[in-house]
């Protein structure tokens, strides 16, 4: 049991030290996943039940299968003009599912450059860089949404439907659907806790996961036809360039890095995407392999079997050649 009493008597405690404040500013990261919005609508819902004046600014839009969740919130992108107000009369600062503040984004970085007030962290990536009043850094969670179940079931609070939906959300995600390795008992009795709160499972499954459109199935489909398969079977790649993404956004290509591991024998899946601004990678492992440490020589980061690191510049043809080299001397020195 990782969430220990001791735990849990400090997140009592950040739960108190939020019930004393005024105003709460709610964040995550760029590129929003389910984890981060389902963290911060779950949270949010839990401090708007305390009758907390609270919001959520965003570096980025919210994805499409995702914005059922903040439809009941006061959301706001850092760059719409009410969230400079927000920021300057806010007393706490929550940053969710996050370890650097790169990852806010430089608009939400922007925004607090000035701020006085406190900060929270509540996350489950390695090494957080931040130093804030209060942090909640558990590794072996398997999302920061876990964390914030903990929070509410330690304080003795039963989330509504909308909490308990958003913080259901971003387990479902974050385990893959229950698949990945952190999927434990404990998870799966926090999951019913959520489910017995008002969660919908099957409402949500619908939602997050059936929600592509032809224009996206098409571009999953010339993913898939461009498969490369390297290294003997051990690395499959799906790279994407700017003329094939051009009538299309990062969030249609979310997911499509699994397909990668869904072939027999393979060791480490990459999805290499190339848009005007910059190449994204996403890597994912299988749980022998670790993945991070080739992410993070691209300055990214994220955890051992699911990575990622955004590149400003650089020549496409350049990045993959470099990354089958780094998959081929990790895999000889393990
Ligand atoms: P994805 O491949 O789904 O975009 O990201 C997988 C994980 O890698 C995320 O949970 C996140 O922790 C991490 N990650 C993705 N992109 C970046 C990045 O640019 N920088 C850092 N530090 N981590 C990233
Ligand atoms: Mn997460």
């Amino acid at each position: 049991m990782y969430i220990t009493s001791e735990i849990r008597e400090e997140l009592y405690k950040t739960w108190q030290l939020l019930l004393s404040a005024k105003s709460i500013v709610l964040t995550s990261h760029i590129d929003p996943d389910g984890d981060a919005i389902g963290s911060s609508v779950g949270l949010y819902h839990l401090l708007k039940a305390s009758g907390k004046d609270v919001c959520i600014i965003l570096h980025s839009a919210v994805p499409a299968n995702l914005r059922f969740l903040i439809s009941t919130t006061e959301f706001y992108q850092a760059s719409d003009i009410q969230s400079k107000d927000k920021v300057a009369s806010a007393d706490w600062f929550c940053i969710l599912d996050l370890n650097h503040a790169s990852r806010l984004g430089q608009s939400v970085q922007e925004l607090f450059t000035h701020f006085t007030g406190h900060t929270v962290l509540i996350d489950h990536h390695l090494e957080p860089s931040i130093i804030p009043d209060r942090l909640h850094s558990i590794v072996k969670a398997c999302s920061t949404c876990e964390i914030v179940s903990e929070m509410a079931k330690s304080s003795g609070i039963i989330p509504s439907v909308e909490s308990a939906t958003a913080l259901y959300t971003g387990i479902m995600t974050d385990t893959g659907g229950f698949r990945h390795p952190r999927t434990t008992s404990d998870i799966m009795r926090l999951a019913a806790w959520l489910i017995d709160c008002g969660a919908n499972p099957v409402m949500i499954y619908d939602k997050v996961m059936n929600a592509e459109t032809p224009h996206s199935l098409r571009l999953l489909g010339m993913a898939l036809s461009s498969l490369q398969i390297h290294l003997d079977g051990n690395l499959v790649l799906i790279v994407l360039t700017k003329q094939q993404l051009e009538h299309y956004l990062p969030e249609e290509t979310e997911g499509f890095v699994n397909y990668t591991l869904s072939l027999a024998g393979v060791k480490i899946g990459a999805l290499i995407t190339e848009w005007p601004d910059k190449v994204k990678i996403s890597l994912r492992s299988k749980p022998e392999y670790d993945v991070r440490s080739i992410a993070q020589k691209y300055g990214g980061g994220g955890h051992q079997q699911a990575a990622g690191a955004r590149i400003s510049h650089g020549d496409l043809h350049h990045i993959v050649q470099t990354i089958i080299t780094d998959c081929e001397t990790y895999l000889h020195s393990i």
